[in-house]
């Protein structure tokens, strides 16, 4: 398969009065063309600090990214500078966000929106560019494309704004789509023809789709993958059959317990007993393990790094390790 973004030991801090706050603390991870990788996590682990810093939108200072490199195709993107970034957001990867409204412009018809990057970016003339925003309202579903560009956002449903906030966010046929949250503001009924709409397009396009949620029941739909974050740790990661019906990290296994059935729909993640970790000062073992019912003395002291239970599915927890017994009986007797 071929690899479209590696990211290699990414850490992201902000500095605030109280302290400096650790929000991402060495993500590792890769996406391949075509997939679409749901990242998980409760509000507060880092999934969002993770794509924010992956498409440069960290402000520096107050954050503060290092990394041993998040290479897009060919190049590193911590090595480029704003302007060269820049040339990259939006055209090679898009992000949506949360609420469609304020990702459009209410003084703007839908069909400036539209054209405006795609003509910058990718030289076309006035009659190429309004066709292509006419192609791209057909492909998010919108019918009469030719008279709907010439309205403005407010004459749009909450989901038909999603469905334009997607079309703009593809017009220039990026290959990765960076989606936080994208259906969390729309009912039900909606949020699941939008889920539908990005399988669909997809298919079509073949672009690369990273998914930030919350909501196991969205993963469910439309994941391949999935990354577990947890305390600003990616702490397991398989395809979605492996995360489904194999999780091997207690926390995965506590945030499918409060979900029924894979199957049903709007399963959000029930809060597990128990707070996360204080990231001003996270712990130096595993960050679960004041809330973990199998947690050990290693535990506490040592991170649990990766274990490999196939070629998909990885975990980072001390009852996974082979590596564990022997510490233990290494910390027995050095006591
Ligand atoms: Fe629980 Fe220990 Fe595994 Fe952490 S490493 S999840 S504390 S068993
Ligand atoms: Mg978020």
């Amino acid at each position: 398969d071929e690899r479209i973004l590696s990211v290699e030991d990414l850490h992201v801090t902000f500095s605030t009065y109280g302290g400096t706050v650790q929000a991402v603390r060495g993500v590792n991870f890769e996406l391949y063309k075509g997939e679409t990788l749901a990242i998980v996590g409760e509000s507060g682990c880092g999934k969002s600090v993770t794509s924010n810093a992956i498409m440069g939108l960290i402000q520096q200072p107050p954050g503060k990214i290092s990394s041993k490199g998040v290479h897009f195709k060919y190049q590193d993107l911590t090595k480029l500078s704003k302007k060269e970034m820049r040339k990259i957001q939006g055209v090679d990867i898009s992000m949506i966000f949360q609420d469609p409204m304020t990702a459009l412009n209410p003084t703007l018809t839908i069909g400036e929106q539209l054209t405006e990057g795609v003509k910058q970016h990718k030289n076309l003339s006035k009659s190429e560019a309004k066709q292509r925003a006419i192609d791209m309202l057909h492909l998010v579903g919108i019918p009469n494309p030719d008279e709907r560009l010439k309205q403005y956002p407010h004459q749009f449903s909450g989901g038909m704004r999603q469905r334009i906030v997607i079309a703009i966010a593809l017009i220039c046929e990026p290959e990765l789509l960076i989606a936080d949250e994208p259906t969390t503001a729309l009912d039900v009924t909606i949020q699941a023809q939008i889920l539908e709409l990005f399988d669909e397009i997809q298919a079509k396009t073949g672009v690369s789709i990273i998914l930030i949620t919350h909501d196991l029941g969205v993963v469910a739909k439309i994941a391949d993958r999935i990354a577990v974050m947890y305390a600003g740790k990616v702490i397991e990661t398989g395809d979605k059959r492996e995360i489904f019906y194999n999780p091997q990290h207690p926390y995965t296994q506590g945030l499918l317990n409060s979900v029924p059935r894979l199957d049903l729909a709007g399963g959000e993640l029930k809060p597990i007993d128990g707070t996360p970790p204080d990231l001003f000062a996270p712990p130096e073992g595993c960050p679960f393990a004041a809330r973990c019912p199998f947690a050990m003395d290693v535990c506490t002291n040592v991170y649990p790094e990766k274990t490999a239970l196939s070629d998909t599915h990885n975990v980072d927890c001390w009852l996974q390790d082979p590596r564990a017994q022997k510490l233990i009986e290494e910390r027995a007797f050095a006591q």
